[in-house]
Parts: structure tokens; sequence; C-alpha cells
């Protein structure tokens, strides 16, 4: 094993290994495995977590989104302004509602999508703005709600790379009518499987989307509606309420480490994006690279994994071809130059030393000569 490898991600058990162990065991011996105290009692402790009165759990984060669109009575017919620069998975989840992804570009600065381009964006079919707090950083809310406000939109939140977050003090999911969390296992707080969340302040919301989730059911049995099945587990939700606690010491790790990336970059030949607000929660650690394939090339040199987020901006998605998206020229440029340094709570400072190091070797090497 090339125990100098700095791994993009570590997905191993570590400290809490035996609280999770306890958990899992505590389920086995219990023998209900769906929709059951585990995941009530998670529901409750994310929910206060996250600054907010209600959550419910589901089987992934985009079936989180897909399924507060739906709750919202937002489908067929309707559209919904999001970002280009996501997982596609956030444009799958409006497509899944049966409503219509319409793309704004983002803030160059930020990375997020762009309040003027919202307003550009809107048409009398405009149901919801769908903000991503993305890289662990939220939209710049303050502008989002404000537009929303004036011309009558919901908004729901993208928060599934944004875990703590807050924008101007406040926690994410709690500006617009529900956010949507994803708990799978690369997140900021991941479970051992999928999992996600609807985090709400409208407990009728949370009880639309508590039916939906369970195949529509009103009561045992009996469907007004037809929803889906997309329940978080009791083993998933029981790992969830082990984690938890842990979740702001790892958050304030990732800003430490970030910190430290943001220091050894100094004058290094990347562009390393702002920190646009203090309650970012450093999900990724994206830097822009005009020469990203020599960037890659030189860190895999010298054993440093990078992860591209994301390489094709959503409007330019083959599975979105049918919609015929208009293009975004600052999403196209930013996902030609940006890449990902490894960064999550167990990473070594050292490594973070040496990683950065590499890179400021890049700008001493002439191009060509290597
Ligand atoms: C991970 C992610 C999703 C999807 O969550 P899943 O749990 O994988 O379905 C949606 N949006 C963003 C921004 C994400 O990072």
């Amino acid at each position: 094993m090339d125990t100098d490898r700095i791994r993009f991600n570590d997905l191993h058990v570590h400290e809490d290994a035996s609280e999770i162990a306890a958990a899992i065991d505590r389920v086995v011996r219990r023998g209900w495995f769906v929709l059951g105290p585990e995941v009530e009692a998670f529901e409750h402790e994310f929910a206060s977590a996250c600054g907010s009165t209600a959550a419910v759990g589901v089987g992934t984060g985009t079936d989180a989104i897909a399924l507060v669109l739906r709750a919202m009575g937002i489908g067929p017919g309707d559209e919904v302004v999001t970002t280009p620069l996501s997982a596609a998975y956030t444009a799958l989840a409006v497509v899944m509602a049966g409503a219509r992804p319409v793309f704004a570009d983002i803030d160059e600065e930020r990375l997020t999508i762009d309040p003027r381009a919202i307003e550009a964006a809107i048409t009398p079919r405009t149901a919801a703005i769908l903000p991503v707090h993305l890289y662990g950083q939220a939209a710049d809310m303050d502008a989002i709600t404000a537009i929303a406000s004036r011309r009558g939109l919901a908004i729901v939140e993208d928060c599934c790379q944004a875990h703590l977050a807050t924008c101007g003090g406040r926690p994410v999911g709690t500006f617009g009518a529900a956010g949507a969390f994803s708990f799978y296992p690369t997140k900021n707080l991941g479970a051992l499987g999928d999992g996600g969340a609807v985090v709400t302040g409208d407990s009728s919301l949370a009880d639309r989307v508590r039916r939906l989730r369970n195949g529509g059911q009103r009561t045992r049995y009996h469907h007004d509606e037809f929803g889906v099945n997309s329940r978080l587990d009791e083993l998933q939700a029981a790992i969830l309420r082990a984690r938890l606690p842990r979740l702001r010491g790892w958050t304030d790790a990732r800003r430490t480490l970030a910190h430290a990336y943001r220091a050894a970059l100094d004058g290094a030949p990347v562009r390393v994006p702002r920190e646009c607000d203090p309650g970012h929660v450093y999900h990724l650690f994206p830097v822009r690279s005009a020469d990203r394939s020599r960037f890659q090339q030189h860190l895999e040199a010298h054993h440093i994994e990078t992860l591209i987020h994301y390489p094709v901006p959503i409007p330019r998605q083959p599975a979105l071809a049918d919609h015929h998206p208009a293009p975004c020229p600052v999403a196209d440029r930013v996902c030609a130059e940006i890449v990902s340094l490894p960064l999550y709570p167990s990473l070594p400072l050292t490594a973070v030393a040496r990683s950065a190091a590499v890179v400021q070797e890049l700008g001493r090497q002439p191009r060509g000569a290597r």
C-alpha cells in the first residue's frame, strides 16, 4: 500500500466506531427496520441541529428535493430556477417532480446562483427558486429572498453540501419553504449508505412529505394520492444519530484545514475561491487552475488525489438535451478550471501543507519543462 498517498477522501469509520456498532446492534436487537423510533428520534435531533422545527427522513437527497417540490404542488407546467453548477441530481430532482429546470448562471466570486441571473430567468411559469449551497458555502440568500418575496416565488434550498452552514448567521434550510439534505457517505454528515431529509418550519408541508415518502399513505393501506417509497431506514437513522453529536467538531476541523490551505496557497498559481461568509462548512476545497490537466497530473505524480466538481455544467448534460437549456457562460468557464483538493475531518494538517507545497512547486516549473 502507498502509505504516502494523500487520498481524496476517507470513508473508514474512525473515532465513532464503537457508537456506530452500538447503534447497529440496538436496531438489530429491536427488529424494527423501516419507519420506527430511530427515524423519529433522528428527525427531531436533526431539525433542532438545523435550527428548524421539523425534519422528514427520506431515501436520498435527490428524493428530498423532488418530494418537497411535489408536496408544494410544483410539477408539470412549472419552472424551477436553479444553478448550472451543482451535482446534476439537483436538476434531476426537478425533472422527477415533473417540472422543468431553468438555469440562471452563477456568480463568479461565490460560485453559487447569481441573483441578477435569477431575475432574468423568471417567466410566468416560474414556481420556485432552487439555490444550491455549493461546496459548503451558502448562496446569497439575502438577495434571493428579496427576489422571491418581490416576485411571489417559493424557495427550496439544496443543502446537500451544507450541513450546519449559515448565511449571515442564519442556518441554511430556514430561508425558504424547506431545505433538502443528503446523507450520502461523502457528505459532511454521512450515513453508511444512502439517506436524506427535508427540513422545514411548515408542519403541514412536513406532513405531506411524510405521506409522499411512504407511498402516499394517509393511514395504513389508504392512499388518497400515490407517492413513492423513499424512506430513511432505521439502521441509517441510528448511525446518523450516533454521528450527529460530532458534526460540530468535524465542521470545525474542516474550517481549520481550509484556512490552512488558504494560507499555504498564498501566491500559488491557482485561484482560490473567496470565503464570502464565515458560515462556510467546506464540504469541498476547490481551486481554479488555467491548465487543469497539467495541475492534476502534477499532483498525481506526487501521490495527491484530486477530483473535479463538476466537469460538465448541468445545462450541457446530454440528459437535458430535450429541455433545450440556455448555456451559462460563467459556469462553462468555471467547470473548465475547477478542481478539488483533499479535505475531510481526519486529514492531517501535514497533508494540507504537503499538498499546498506541491501546488506551489507548479508555479516554479516552467511550462513544458518537467
Ligand atoms: C449529493 C448531492 C445531491 C444528491 O444527494 P443524494 O443523496 O446523492 O441523492 C443533490 N445536490 C447536491 C448539491 C449534492 O451534493
